[in-house]
């Protein structure tokens, strides 16, 4: 059944915190109590909420935990909400994907993680709220009319390839085939969308990739871009597909096919594009290219730009370093950014010589040594190689690393993936963790707060 059809008896309708001074305190509106109705229509999930919340006066019903009834007419402003936190973000169950990809990562976990990281969804409403990708292959023409009709925009779309056999092999999916239809009619209705493809050597990239660049390039302006990740391999591979990482030279072999699309798109729009993920220079070891190319750096989430953009903030944020303070620091990053974060090290002791500042590069043990990306870097992998070596005063982790959804209350509480939490790194350490953003300015300013003064 398709998530957009789920009843109101999901309980994500119920309220799980209320903000002071909001809307909902005024009403006397409490945690527990269910928003059923609004101007008569059942809320099913967010978007019914957001669309229906749109007016000057709206008339809601709401079930409060003692089981009564209350209807509530009332005026505000046309864009003002509630101001409450529901139980689920999109008040209904997440969609489980109905895929199967041949380069799944979730399939390559080891066992006996957090259930809730084993859980593949492929919702729509979490991609326009928390900017997750989906591949559109569990929604229905009527799940189609409703995003255009809310005009969820943009849409974060995974497509991979627009080959619709091909698609349905990588995705073993028989109803993938047909994204390209999709994506005309998303971009009839205005849609913007965001698109991704994971590229795999010999599958999807080379002249496949020129397809699917040249198919996605046609819905322009609506797709407003492209990234390509490379693959990622786990070792924990057995019996799945068979398949192969990016070497230097097929690395640089689709940076050149990147370039000459680069090009044809420049001549017809004035635009990149397309764009490959960070990895894929540091792979062929080419250095990446400066700040133009990025063209304000949208799709830093898919890691295109990240090296650039924090070489670049760095440079910017340094002489806000204060120079009259001391302190001690170990920067922990994955391999693939250790260059990187070691040159800013070097930076940072330059332009303050009582700072002892090192980078250190995590060996990925936990899913294996070809992950080499810092946000897959675990709690355990850390105490495991820290434990064994000299460190700083201060260990400053990347926030990537943490898993998202756990970032109110107390840091110590936020999560690694493998379930380790920052507290238990600083008990087991002895050492105090700092999380940064490592985007420049942010680093640099918690450098400055935990260092001391010089006396
Ligand atoms: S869409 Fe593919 S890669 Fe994403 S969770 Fe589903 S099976 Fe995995």
């Amino acid at each position: 059944m398709s998530h957009l059809c789920i009843g109101v008896e999901t309980m994500g309708n119920e309220i799980a915190e209320v903000m002071a001074g909001s809307l909902a305190e005024e009403l006397e509106l409490e945690p527990g109590d269910k928003l059923i109705k609004i101007n008569g229509e059942d809320v099913k999930d967010i978007l019914d909420y957001r669309f229906l919340m749109c007016d000057e006066n709206v008339v809601m019903e709401i079930e409060k935990s003692s089981g009564e009834i209350w209807e509530l007419d009332v005026d505000k402003d046309y864009d003002e909400n509630l101001g409450v936190v529901f139980k689920e973000s999109i008040m209904d169950k997440a969609t489980r994907c109905s895929n199967n990809c041949i380069f799944c990562f979730i399939d390559q976990l080891p066992k006996g993680m957090r259930e809730t990281l084993y859980f593949k969804d492929d919702d729509s409403r979490l991609s326009f709220l928390q900017g997750n990708f989906v591949t559109l292959t569990n929604l229905t023409d009527d799940d189609l009319d409703r995003i255009i009709k809310y005009k969820i925009s943009p849409i974060n779309i995974s497509v991979h390839t627009t080959n619709p056999e091909l698609r349905v092999k990588m995705l073993r999916n028989r109803f993938a085939g047909n994204i390209n239809g999709r994506l005309k009619r998303l971009s009839e209705a205005g849609i913007e969308m965001n698109c991704q493809v994971v590229l795999c050597p010999g599958i999807n990239d080379g002249d496949e990739f020129k397809r699917t660049c040249m198919d996605l390039f046609t819905f322009y302006p609506q797709v407003q871009n492209l990234a390509a990740v490379p693959i990622g391999l786990t070792k924990f591979r057995e019996g799945l597909f068979e398949l192969k990482l990016y070497d230097k030279e097929s690395a640089a072999a689709e940076i050149r096919n990147a370039d000459e699309m680069q090009k044809y798109f420049i001549s017809k729009a004035g635009v990149r594009f397309v764009r490959l993920s960070d990895e894929f220079y540091l792979t062929a070891g080419i250095d990446i290219p400066a700040a133009g190319f990025y063209e304000g750096f949208h799709q830093l989430e898919d890691g295109v730009g990240i090296t650039r953009s924090f070489r670049d903030n760095i440079e910017k944020a340094i002489g806000r370093l204060d120079k009259n303070l001391k302190g001690s620091f170990t920067l922990v990053t994955g391999d693939s950014a250790y260059k990187e974060i070691t040159a800013f090290a070097d930076m940072v002791r330059k332009a303050n010589s009582s700072i002892d500042i090192e980078a250190v590069s995590i060996i990925n043990n936990f899913f294996g040594e070809s992950i080499t990306v810092a946000g897959l870097v675990t709690g355990t992998d850390i105490i495991d190689q820290l434990s064994k070596r000299e460190t700083g005063e201060y260990i400053i982790i990347p926030d990537t690393m943490l898993r998202k959804g756990y970032e109110l209350g107390d840091e110590g509480n936020r999560v690694f993936l493998d379930d380790i939490t920052v507290g238990e790194i600083e008990d087991t350490l002895n050492r105090k963790i700092i999380i940064a953003d490592y985007t420049g300015e942010d680093i640099i300013d918690k450098i400055n707060l935990y260092c001391e003064e010089v006396i």
